[in-house]
């Protein structure tokens, strides 16, 4: 399974919405399979998430700049201390982001998302 870096925080986040009923279906499986300890590849760009979003044509459409995304998966990564291209084990990855993201972090990594308004609300970063 391939997730990308910023789906990280994405899937600490996830409450059964997003953008289509086949995305929600496909983001609860992998949510389930990645805490049942299903080893995943940790990417930057398109994942298994993006496969099943409306917004995914070769890149994310829903960039205001091209590579944007990619650049967030980036800097996630350098700030979790995580290495593209190498597997992990969610539980592992979670207790690593529980330590090092602190609640300003998390505004600053996704203040500009569109789920922003609901994820500012369940969000577990204190
Ligand atoms: S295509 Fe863009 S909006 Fe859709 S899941 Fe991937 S990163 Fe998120």
């Amino acid at each position: 399974m391939r997730i990308r870096g910023h789906h990280l925080l994405c899937i600490i986040n996830f409450k059964g919405r997003g953008y289509s009923e086949e995305f929600i279906e496909n983001m609860s499986l992998i949510k389930r399979k990645l805490e049942e300890k299903e080893k995943f590849l940790l990417v930057i760009g398109g994942d298994d998430i993006c496969s099943k979003c409306p917004y995914y044509k070769e890149n994310c459409q829903r960039e205001f700049k091209r590579g944007e995304t990619e650049e967030k998966d980036r800097k996630i990564l350098e700030f979790l201390g995580l290495k593209e291209k190498k597997e992990y084990f969610y539980k592992n990855v979670e207790g690593i982001i529980f330590e090092k993201m602190k609640r300003k972090d998390f505004e600053n990594f996704c203040k500009n998302c569109s789920w922003y308004y609901l994820c500012s609300k369940i969000s577990p970063f204190l």
